[in-house]
């Protein structure tokens, strides 16, 4: 990389960079593209990151934090095809990335092995897995409760050894294109903001820019992703990416102090749930949600792996009505604790291990864990799962605070089968890249992200010569100036922008959380869109120097939010039903509803997913971010012959292929 400086305005400059690659963000999928992008004969790759250890793999996990892979021990028949199945028949995923998943996924796998990602394996040298959520093969395996934390320290210390520089401190702010291409970005030092005359801004020119800046878990007032996670959505669409599947979200049961998410072990143990309401009474609030104690026992007991919330799982009294029952305590202003010092109580009944549904009593018993609360359960199954509270000053025999928080977003920026976007050398892995559909296994978060830094690295290695060279200055400085201007109009505007955060992360979570509206999601979308009108006159207020990136993640924020909510308007409006975690509630006089019997005579309407619907996602567009529905591309049939793969790799005609060296 090297350093100069540009003009952009008489008598102020700002530092310019140069690099072949540039990657934006240093969590699990960012810091092994950058790995692959070296090792693929890419120099000359350089990372910058707002915080180094900041993102979501560095700070999130959860019981036995899952990485999914093709399953490949004993007997267990598995292969690419197969799998790929388990990643499309989720709904609404493209077929050619559901392939490319499942085909890379072992040596992105064995590759975190070889870089020291301590994955249990047996005598044999097997990755033994075990099931997971949506997964028919026992693909799942995990390093324990922070198996993305892992990821990142070895990268880190891969990239050091490798040379590659990570840069903290450094808020990507603005792409900047000429035409369909993108040449580079404006970020904002940190480091430099108070004191430097032009506020700190720096230019990034690069051959391909890599977006991995994660999930935008600022979108949700309720939400478990680590405080301050905002991405670059917003500023990707303004730029003319395009994005699909943003109103595909998890949702799920999470502690909200320590924000972790409470699936695996701590349900299967089968911990108590109650409320407290503002007069300080206690209610065991599920016993209202099932009909007998076993029932409501083996309910929260499937939550462990039937994690997260899905529009599936409410009938027969299924393990999302612990969701619902959660939610409708929680909105009514009551908070929300699980007691892993009691078993669940039901009045009339009393807790019996051995009166547990078939699939709960033998898990139980094949581990051994008959002890006799939940607490010493977990303490037995898995002990790293009470240290990780402990580390963060709590006990678990104290109640436990709990909602049912944004977890993760299965859509974010279109990529093609090389995690390109739409735009010319403007790449995305990890969460921002929109690589799910509606449904997806545990786990095949973390594979996604490496895959694509595997696919992003070969096809970039093919393009080397194309990523040397200058490009012109003029597009810089008329960004700079841009950027220049709207960062003066932040600091000295008073509408403070964490107080406007609040407000968008407020309506995100009553409108377009995991139970919907139709016309509750319009109206949020149409002050999401008076918000967009007033970045112009009125922008998020910096509130001082130190604060200027943090308003312009604001800005992202409000942007980001109206791309969501345009996607999901824009969905229901098409008729479209209930899916993944996303439930369209109804009246029970709507044609077409469905209804959903609860205990007491009660029962639940909501909108189904039409079966047509299945392979539709919403596309938004562009800096108008206009809507369209669309298809995705059906699985593939590889019926590939060698000789001609052979022939097509010689002369380059994959993408990468011939050209490929690897040092
Ligand atoms: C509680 C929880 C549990 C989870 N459990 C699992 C699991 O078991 N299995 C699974 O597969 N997935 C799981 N996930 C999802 C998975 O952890 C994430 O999708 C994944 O870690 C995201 O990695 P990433 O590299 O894309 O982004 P991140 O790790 O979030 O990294 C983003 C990086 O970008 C930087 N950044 C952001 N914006 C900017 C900007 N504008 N300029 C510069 N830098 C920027 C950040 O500082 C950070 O360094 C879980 C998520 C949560 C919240």
């Amino acid at each position: 990389m090297t350093k100069s400086s540009l003009n952009f305005e008489p008598g102020r400059s700002a530092p310019l960079y140069r690099c072949r690659v540039l990657v934006v963000g240093s969590g699990a999928a960012g810091l092994n593209c950058a790995e692959q992008l070296r090792l693929a004969g890419v120099d000359d790759v350089a990372v910058i990151s707002t915080r180094r250890l900041g993102g979501t793999s560095y700070r999130s996990g959860s019981d036995k934090q899952t990485y999914y892979k093709l399953s490949n021990f004993g007997d267990t028949l598995d292969g690419p095809m197969e799998m790929a199945h388990s990643l499309f028949d989720g709904g609404a995923m493209d077929g050619g990335l559901a392939y490319i998943e499942s085909l890379y996924s072992l040596p992105a796998f064995y590759h975190l092995v070889e870089i020291g990602v301590p994955f249990p394996s047996n005598r044999y040298g097997a990755f033994v897995g075990y099931k997971t959520d949506h997964d028919p093969r026992q693909r799942a395996t995990s390093a324990g409760p922070k198996t993305s934390r892992y990821m990142v320290e070895k990268e880190l210390l891969r990239l050091k050894s490798l040379g590659v520089p990570v840069l903290d401190g450094l808020t990507a702010v603005r792409l900047v294109t000429a035409g369909r291409r993108v040449l580079g970005l404006v970020a904002l030092d940190e480091n430099r903001s108070e004191d430097d005359p032009a506020l700190g801004l720096t230019v990034f020119q690069a051959g391909a820019v890599v977006l991995a800046t994660g999930g935008p878990g600022e979108l949700y007032a309720v939400s478990v992703y680590p405080a301050g996670q905002v991405s670059l959505h917003g500023a990707a669409l303004e730029a003319g990416a395009a994005a699909v599947n943003l109103g595909e979200s998890q949702f799920g049961l999470a502690s909200t102090r320590f924000r972790w998410n409470l699936s695996g072990t701590y349900q299967q143990v089968i911990p108590a749930y109650f409320s407290l309401g503002p007069d300080g009474r206690r209610r065991d609030f599920l016993a209202g949600w099932y009909r007998s104690l076993p029932e409501l026992a083996g309910a929260v007991f499937l939550k462990g792996y039937q994690w997260p919330f899905h529009v599936n799982r409410l009938d027969n009294f299924g393990s999302s009505l612990v969701d619902l029952a959660v939610g409708a305590e929680t909105e009514s202003g009551r908070r929300v604790f699980l007691d892993f010092t009691r078993n669940p109580a039901r009045p009339g009944e009393s807790f019996d291990l051995d009166s547990l549904p078939p699939e709960a009593l033998n898990y139980l018993n094949r581990s051994g864990a008959r002890q006799a609360d939940p607490y010493r359960r977990l303490r037995h199954m898995n002990p790293e799962s009470i240290a990780i509270y402990a580390e963060h000053g709590i006990d678990l025999r104290e109640p436990l605070e709990a909602a049912v928080c944004f977890q993760h977003n299965n859509g974010g920026l279109k990529v093609n089968a090389d995690w390109e976007t739409d735009l010319a050398g403007l790449f995305a892995a990890g969460e921002l890249a929109g690589t799910h559909g509606v449904t997806r296994p545990g786990g095949a978060a973390l594979n996604s992200g490496q895959v694509g830094g595997f696919r992003i690295a070969r096809c970039l290695a093919g393009r080397r010569d194309e990523l040397a060279g200058r490009r012109p200055a003029a597009p810089f400085q008329a960004a700079l100036r841009e950027v220049y201007r709207t960062s003066r109009a932040m600091l000295a505007s008073d509408r403070e922008q964490g107080r406007w955060r609040r407000l968008i992360q407020e309506r995100m979570s009553a409108a377009a959380g995991f139970r919907r509206e139709p016309e509750r999601v319009r109206a949020a979308r149409r002050e999401a869109e008076a918000d967009r009108r007033r970045l112009e006159s009125a922008p998020p207020g910096a509130a001082g120097r130190r604060n200027l990136a943090r308003a312009w993640e604001t800005r992202n924020l409000v942007l980001t939010q109206l791309a969501f909510l345009k996607s999901i308007d824009a969905y229901l409006q098409s008729g479209g039903g209930s899916r993944g975690s996303g439930l369209v509630l109804a009246e029970a006089a709507v044609p077409g509803a469905r209804r959903v019997e609860l205990v007491g005579g009660r029962s639940l309407c909501f909108r189904p997913e039409r079966p047509g619907d299945r392979r539709l996602r919403v596309a938004v567009s562009g800096p108008a971010f206009t809507t369209s529905l669309e298809e995705v591309a059906p699985l593939p049939r590889d019926e590939s012959w060698f000789e001609t793969v052979w022939a097509d790799w010689k002369a380059g005609r994959t993408c990468g292929g011939g050209k490929r060296r690897r040092r």
